[in-house]
């Protein structure tokens, strides 16, 4: 029966000779059969020699002296010899036979605890790891039960002014001198619900106190552990009252950046306003002249004048524009307009610029394009003035054609695509990317022959942008440019076309009268950029 446990045993006479070893003694021990141990002395041949290689005299082997004097002995700390000369850890048991009250051998049992010493040794590396990872942490890491302080690193303790974690947890282990009366009661009931397994902050901000009772602003992550055998919570803290000191100072840098830079924006918009307002006055004195007696000469000179007016004027009016919307004041109009009209007329501003060139105007619209629309109509006829007036600066002969239709890519409706293509100098590649930045002025630039204040195409990304659309340009060098456009609106049930048009008549000169060129004001409710030849007749569609 004892030949088929599979606990290895073997057993000894009095003077350490073997009289029995089962099967799985012999596989233990590297012998094939249990037969080639038995009659063998068993420390001479398993148990000779430590682990560090050096001798076990017989006379000390513990097995030898625990059974001669009739007790049981359990070892774990030795290691057995195989046949082979290698050798395994193992724990035994001794325990002596008796035989008429006498001592006469004792029976020994053992197994080889390789394993379990590998696992052993694997779980103490790791925990030496996570020890040193825990201590060098420059997280503070606590860890707490019940109220107590059970652990804490040394960045913990540098964190609250104490000199070392010995320090710390010499403090009868309780929390309570590290948090202001205040927060104990909030950190306990987290505690007692995350022990219960209810709802508590895993992250949470707490005041802390140091160990001189100054306060400081702690970021906790809390989680529960096993810490040795036991559930237990384990904290990680950091001091984030410097970060939010730092951030105050960023916002409060910020905040008088931002007020400096509206008083900027402010100033130039109020100086702008005056200019324009004398520069009205000015333009509308040549008007007045036009209408006098002049030589050819004279006639000359007043055009200089009026064109000079016109160009002033219009960098006037974008740079008012740029400070309404750096100031944040751009405020859109919710109104009904019929679209198709509105940019026709707008094409129609271009026409004898256009034709001075040779260019053909032409506009296109889809047939998914709603009639009437709700939203901001100058700011719209701004934004394509802004591009049908570069397109006719930029293209010495063959076409502009503006399309219209739904931007397909968005589910909305309302959302439209708009095209200003033209046949001119286009864009290089370089500079098709900053095109869109205030004061840039592309290749306009370089080639110094044309004017305008690189503020234009800056101003109508943003509003653009205010209608919840984006601008972008495909162009090449010498093969004319396309801009398109993408703005939401709403979409309405057809406006009445007689009270639409009075309403945008009230915006207008009420009579045109004669003029050089362009009337340089705008209405008051619009900022579009004049066309540079304005036909005084205003005509409709
Ligand atoms: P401005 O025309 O007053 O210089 P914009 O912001 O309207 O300012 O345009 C910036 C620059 O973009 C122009 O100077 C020009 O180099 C380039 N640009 C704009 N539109 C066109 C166009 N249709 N064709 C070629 N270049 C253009």
């Amino acid at each position: 029966m004892l030949d088929g446990t599979a606990l290895p045993l073997y057993a000894l006479d009095r003077d350490g000779n073997c009289t029995f070893a089962n099967a799985a003694c012999a596989h233990a021990l590297g012998y094939a059969h249990p037969g080639e141990l038995v009659g063998k002395h068993m420390h001479a041949l398993i148990h000779h020699t430590h682990a560090d290689g050096s001798e076990y005299p017989h006379e000390q082997c513990r097995i030898f002296r625990a059974f001669r004097r009739g007790r049981d002995i359990q070892v774990d700390s030795e290691v057995l010899w195989r046949a082979d000369g290698s050798f395994f850890p193992a724990e035994y048991w001794a325990r002596p036979i008796v035989r008429n009250a006498e001592v006469v051998g004792c029976v020994v049992t053992f197994l080889d605890v390789t394993t379990q010493r590998r696992a052993a040794e694997r779980w103490r590396q790791s925990e030496a790891q996570n020890k040193e990872l825990i201590e060098n942490s420059s997280q503070g890491i606590f860890i707490v039960k019940d109220w107590r302080l059970l652990f804490a690193n040394t960045a913990f303790a540098k964190m609250l002014g104490h000199s070392s974690t010995d320090d710390l947890l010499g403090l009868q282990f309780s929390l309570d001198p590290l948090f202001p009366p205040k927060e104990r009661s909030r950190l306990s009931a987290y505690h007692t619900a995350r022990f219960a397994g209810a709802a508590a902050p895993a992250r949470y901000e707490c005041r802390a106190l140091r160990k001189d009772g100054s306060e400081l602003l702690l970021e906790n992550t809390e989680r529960l552990v096993n810490w040795q055998g036991k559930t237990a919570i384990q904290i990680s803290s950091i001091d984030i009252g410097k970060y939010k000191r730092t951030e105050q100072e960023l916002t409060r840098a910020k905040d008088v950046a931002e007020m400096a830079s509206r008083a900027k924006s402010n100033f130039l918009a109020s100086i702008s306003h005056e200019i324009r307002t004398l520069m009205t006055t000015m333009i509308g004195v040549t008007d007045l002249l036009a209408e006098t007696e002049l030589n050819e000469q004279q006639l000359r000179w007043m055009r200089s004048f009026n064109t000079a007016g016109e160009q002033l004027m219009a960098l006037v009016n974008d740079v008012i524009d740029l400070s309404k919307i750096e100031a944040a004041k751009l405020d859109l109009d919710h109104v009904a307009f019929p679209l198709r009209r509105l940019v026709r007329e707008t094409m129609e501003m271009m026409r004898s610029a256009a034709e001075a060139r040779a260019l053909s105007l032409h506009c296109v619209f889809g047939p998914d394009v709603d009639e009437t629309l709700i939203g901001d109509a100058n700011r719209l006829r701004q934004v394509l003035t802004n591009l049908l007036s570069n397109a006719t600066k930029f293209t010495e002969r063959g076409r502009i054609e503006i399309r219209v239709r739904r931007d397909r890519r968005s589910p909305r409706p309302g959302k439209l695509l708009f095209s200003v293509m033209d046949t001119g100098i286009g864009i290089s590649k370089s500079k098709q990317k900053d095109i869109f930045a205030i004061y840039n002025r592309g290749d306009a630039a370089v080639e110094g022959k044309y004017s305008g204040s690189g503020l234009g195409l800056a101003i109508c990304r943003q509003l653009v942008e205010a209608m919840d659309g984006r601008m972008w340009v495909v162009s090449e060098t010498g093969r004319g440019s396309t801009f398109f456009f993408t703005a939401q609106f709403d979409v309405a049930e057809p406006v009445d076309n007689d009270e639409a048009t009075k309403r945008r008549h009230r915006t207008r000169p009420a009579k045109p009268r004669r003029r050089l060129r362009s009337p340089s004001a705008r209405c008051a409710c619009c900022w579009s950029r004049i066309a540079p030849r304005y036909d005084s007749s205003w005509r409709r569609f």
